[in-house]
């Protein structure tokens, strides 16, 4: 069985793995730049689980995918060698008055009913947690079992062991469309001449996915929502938990790294990291960790979330409306996070 994947993110290489895992032996991987390019190198690697879900079914898959990291990352390291950094550090949702406490309160009693481990905490113990966090806070919902990995080396280590696998991973070849006969995808073309047949394709090519020629146009469509980092460097290191107050987060690598994000713009494409950007991202997190103000710029960057257009913004898993074209795109904030659970979904769904 031949299967073509569409983009070298982690969803293409986490299924890619998966499938090699699972037998199959003829897996090509085809991305126009070098793996882990875009998105899933640039991510800022939280498993937040207990924070970014919506809905009860939402935080079932959500705990699912984040718990399956353990044994994920443990396997990936004694096939490679390489650490992908999966750590506990926790997180802390900040409140700043009563009114938002009592909306956490909501969360944690939910979560705690649904057997969660999950803390509703004044603002001494959030700093017992986390001594870095500012004065004045009305406390903070505390979920010690969210985690984090780090992106970059994720993608090595899924590079290093597909290619082990046997997968082939083409970098700079991109995928001019798909290919489709008598109501069914057979394979991508590369070039007007070159058609790559395969009994199964995967789109897998981020918030690329929906510009790809011949994807249907039934299918739900994947844009763009741009995200911008700044990585600082506190030395010695003296963060450890991530810290999140509404859509900005600092995420601590424990080593002196600290991630802080993040903007949600709806630009397209457009890859330029902003005064704006910069001035918002930075601004929240030295108001939550003020001694942050100290530690050193390293840089800055931003990429794009793929975000579906419909009603629900679910993800786009499993069998397309297309026979012979299966999806693994549009996971939006939480790609890195759904990485596993996705992989072996859609090799469940193409093996089936
Ligand atoms: C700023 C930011 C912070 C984030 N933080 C987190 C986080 O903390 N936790 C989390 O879980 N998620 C996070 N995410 C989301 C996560 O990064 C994405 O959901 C995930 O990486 C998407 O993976 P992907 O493989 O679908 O896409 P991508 O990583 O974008 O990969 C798609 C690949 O397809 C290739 N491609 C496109 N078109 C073609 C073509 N025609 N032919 C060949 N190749 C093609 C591209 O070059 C690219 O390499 C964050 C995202 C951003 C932007």
């Amino acid at each position: 069985m031949r299967v073509v994947i569409v983009g070298g993110g982690v969803m293409g290489c986490a299924t890619a793995l998966e499938l090699a895992n699972r037998g199959v032996r003829d897996i090509v991987v085809l991305e126009r730049a070098v793996p882990g390019a875009e998105a899933s190198s640039a991510a800022a690697g939280m498993l937040a689980a207990q924070i970014e879900s919506r809905d009860e079914a939402e935080l079932a898959k959500f705990v699912a995918a984040r718990d399956a990291y353990g044994p994920w990352a443990a396997a990936l390291r004694e096939v490679t060698g390489i650490d992908i950094a999966h750590r506990r550090s926790g997180v802390l949702a900040l409140a700043r008055t009563e009114h938002d406490l009592g909306r956490l309160k909501r969360d944690v009693d939910a979560q705690v009913g649904s057997g969660l481990r999950a803390e509703l905490v004044d603002g001494a113990r959030a700093r017992s947690i986390e001594p870095e966090l500012c004065e004045g806070l009305a406390g903070a919902a505390y979920y010690p079992d969210d985690a984090q990995v780090d992106p970059p080396q994720l993608l090595r280590a899924l590079v290093v062991a597909a290619s082990k696998a046997g997968v082939v991973i083409r970098g700079g070849t991109t995928v001019a469309s798909l290919v489709s006969e008598g109501g069914r995808c057979v394979g991508v073309a590369l070039a007007p001449r070159e058609i790559m047949r395969a009994d199964a394709v995967i789109l897998a090519a981020g918030s690329w996915s929906s510009l790809v020629p011949g994807v249907p146009d039934d299918m739900p469509r994947v844009r763009p929502v741009r995200g911008q980092l700044v990585l600082l460097e506190e030395r010695p290191p003296r963060t450890s938990t991530i810290v999140f107050e509404g859509h900005s987060y600092v995420v601590p690598r424990g080593d002196g790294r600290v991630i802080c994000g993040s903007t949600m713009e709806d630009v397209g494409h457009r890859r330029e990291v902003t005064a704006a950007g910069v001035h918002a991202i930075l601004g929240a997190a030295l108001a939550v960790m003020p001694r942050l103000g100290e530690a050193e710029v390293v840089r800055s960057w931003c990429n794009f979330r793929p975000s579906v257009t419909s009603a629900t913004g679910a993800p786009l898993v499993g069998q397309s409306p297309l026979p012979g074209l299966f999806l693994a795109t549009g996971h939006h904030r939480n790609g890195i996070l759904l990485a596993k659970v996705t992989a072996d979904a859609v090799a469940d769904a193409i093996l089936r």
